[in-house]
């Protein structure tokens, strides 16, 4: 079946061609290196197969906020000599200043880095004198930066509308497992919402409940949900104000009959510290001065039963407090379920989010899960069912 947007299947002869390709390089640096390279080798994929293909690859990327302003501490020139080192492979790294000139003398099968997009401010109101700059490098344009495709850039979005536009393979691989996530999933789908709050992540459960067959509520916005029917949750973290929301929330799931799990025994404490004092209790039997930290291992192993009856799970947001042990308990049990699952071949498991990836590496199953999904506030706007305008711009 033909894909609703054109890959590099789609490409055709690219040797010899100059193809501008936007990647995700805004890597975490100190002191000059790299500590997390993971979206260095996200790219390697593409990148590499374009230039074995003999295409002149222009790397496109953003770095850090500079916000229109040439600044040599945001330079992607710091960037060019890592990246040389994961692709294996050298790497030109290319200023604005005479970049038309530089491009000119690459040759078939060589690999560019084009200065930070963002020192130009139309870059981010996507100008299209910017998008016609940037165009005028190229003869062929490659969207392989999900983690960028929410928002409507010149590198992201308006360029797509300027040269033939495909998806780089890490775009294609990040569509699929949406797609199979909860475009056109197989039922019954399960997700999981955890994290800090519920005003961070209402359009998420507001669209979830339409789209799943059980929505698992934990974290400390499950604290709200059970403030709103009526639970005393202590001194948890709660949004009192948003009861009424919540409740809008359960009513919905109702009417289109999801089946809402919020848990029903909880970990608390009476101090937010690592290896404190705990109780294991019915959520009913909070004392005032306590702090619900995790869920509770009777509705972790109900939840784990509800995994084994379905065939999709899509998860954001961890379940507990996770960064401080022992509140990482259900977090991580959980997670080892769905990654046997998974494994076994009876469900799909798709996660994203910050903490969601930090936690599921703790569990150490990041790489049992059928995707992981690094973009942050892509991903999370694709849980909330918005069009990204990044992933528009490549659609047939
Ligand atoms: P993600 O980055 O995956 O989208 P969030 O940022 O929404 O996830 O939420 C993660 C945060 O939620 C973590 O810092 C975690 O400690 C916190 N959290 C989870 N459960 C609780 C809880 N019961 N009380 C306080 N904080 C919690
Ligand atoms: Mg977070």
């Amino acid at each position: 079946m033909a894909k609703a947007f054109k890959t590099l299947d789609d490409i055709g002869d690219v040797a010899g061609r100059r193809v501008l390709v936007r990647e995700d390089l805004n890597v975490p640096m100190a002191d000059g290196e790299v500590t997390d390279d993971t979206r260095l080798r996200a790219t390697i994929p593409t990148v590499t197969e374009l230039a074995d293909k003999g295409a002149i690859v222009l790397v496109l990327a953003h770095f850090g906020r500079p916000k229109g302003e040439r600044r040599p501490d945001m330079s992607l020139a710091m960037v060019t000599k890592p990246y040389s080192q994961v692709l294996g492979r050298p790497v030109r790294f290319i200023d604005w200043d005479g970049a038309e000139e530089a491009v000119a003398t690459l040759r078939n099968g060589d690999i560019a880095v084009i200065e930070n997009t963002r020192f130009f401010a139309g870059e981010e109101k996507n100008d299209p004198e910017m998008v016609t700059r940037l165009a005028a490098l190229g003869d062929l344009y490659v969207n392989d930066a999900f983690s960028a495709a929410h928002r409507a850039h010149a590198s992201t979005e308006g360029i797509a509308h300027a040269l033939p536009a495909f998806a780089g393979r890490a775009m294609e691989a990040e569509l699929d497992a949406l797609e199979k996530a909860l475009g056109t999933p197989r039922h019954p789908v399960a997700a999981v919402v955890g994290g800090a709050k519920v005003s961070t992540k209402l359009d998420v459960l507001k669209h979830l409940v339409g789209k799943v067959d059980h929505l698992i509520i934990g974290g400390g916005m499950a604290n709200t949900f059970l403030a709103a029917r009526g639970v005393n949750v202590g001194k948890s973290l709660c949004e009192h104000d948003l009861a009424g929301t919540a409740e809008a929330i359960l009513d919905a799931a109702d009417a289109a009959g999801c089946t809402v799990h919020l848990p029903y025994d909880v970990v608390v404490a009476k101090e937010f510290k690592a290896n404190p004092e705990t109780r294991t209790v019915n959520v009913h039997e909070v004392a005032a001065d306590e702090m619900i930290l995790d869920i509770g291992p009777a509705a972790t192993e109900a939840l784990a039963d509800v995994l084994k009856t379905c065939k999709t799970l899509v998860w954001n947001g961890p379940l507990g407090a996770f960064e401080t042990p022992p509140f990482d308990a259900a977090t991580v049990s959980l997670a080892r379920t769905a990654a046997a699952l998974t494994k076994e071949g009876s469900l799909i498991s798709v996660a994203g989010g910050g903490d969601t990836v930090a936690a599921l590496n703790q569990a150490g199953v990041a790489d049992d899960f059928t995707f992981v999904s690094t973009a942050g506030g892509a991903f999370l706007e694709w849980m909330e069912g918005k069009e990204l305008p990044g992933v528009a711009a490549l659609t047939r």
